[in-house]
């Protein structure tokens, strides 16, 4: 069966020193299994993080890769890179990302091909603005940002899909259980209509956006939310924790 996933997104956030108390305090707590945690760090701690957290069953993440083979691209990251770091997981698309870094579909397409390519599986965000939603564009937008990247590889190779809209991201704001349900399903309908049920099924689906150990309970129990994208939240170790019990 189909394991959900909890996966946190400390964004540029953390220190040496805050890594070594969360994952302390995580170790410390009891273990919330049956499900995937994922952990998404700043390029500069994945080791770190990684040693930090090798017997806690909790995957380390990047949140951001290169496009390009090796080369002269001062300051980035390949996606071999973080194959030789033994990083398995890697998010692409981040609304961050496309709002301040030119992150465009088709970038967001080629660094998911290059992570599949390198061994790595894709965590695809996903999601619309509030503009777009403003003016009936929500679907619209996720299959276009979902066509592209699904133009270069197969659904199989996706880690997950996060939808995550983005007026709810940060902003304390929640799609509700049942508006964010109808995207999952949406998105699910895509997937089944292309490549069948197998697949459509296979698909883990998060949510991201604002979640909360208090939003947590009602958008899981949602037939098409496999798990959440967790931002702000995933920094404070007892709410991340709580959120994992939620599922
Ligand atoms: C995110 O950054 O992916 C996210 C969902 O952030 P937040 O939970 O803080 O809204």
């Amino acid at each position: 069966m189909k394991q959900g996933i909890v996966a946190g997104n400390w964004k540029m956030n953390g220190s040496l020193a805050f890594m070594q108390e969360w994952f302390q305090t995580y170790e410390k707590a009891p273990p919330v299994d049956g499900h995937r945690t994922l952990i998404a760090v700043p390029h500069v701690y994945l080791s770190q993080a990684q040693a930090l957290a090798r017997s806690l069953n909790v995957h380390i993440m990047a949140e951001d890769v290169n496009e390009n083979k090796p080369g002269a691209y001062t300051g980035e990251i390949s996606a071999d890179m973080l194959k030789d770091l033994g990083v398995e997981w890697c998010l692409v698309g981040h609304s961050e990302r496309r709002q301040y870094f030119g992150d465009t579909d088709n970038r967001v397409a080629m660094k998911a091909l290059a992570l599949v390519k390198a061994g790595i599986k894709p965590v695809i965000c996903v999601g619309e603005t509030q503009a777009e939603r403003d003016k009936g564009e929500t679907m619209n937008v996720i299959l276009r940002q979902l066509n592209a990247v699904l133009s270069v590889i197969q659904p199989f190779e996706v880690g997950a899909i996060a939808y995550e809209p983005v007026w709810a991201i940060g902003t304390g704001l929640t799609a509700s259980p049942e508006d964010a349900q109808a995207v999952h399903a949406q998105i699910r309908c895509r997937i089944h209509k292309t490549y069948g049920p197998a697949a459509s099924q296979g698909l883990t689906i998060l949510y991201g956006g604002s979640v909360t150990p208090e939003t947590a309970p009602a958008l899981f129990a949602q037939p098409d939310i496999d798990g959440a994208l967790v931002g702000g939240a995933s920094l404070h170790v007892e709410k991340f924790l709580a959120i994992k019990r939620a599922i």
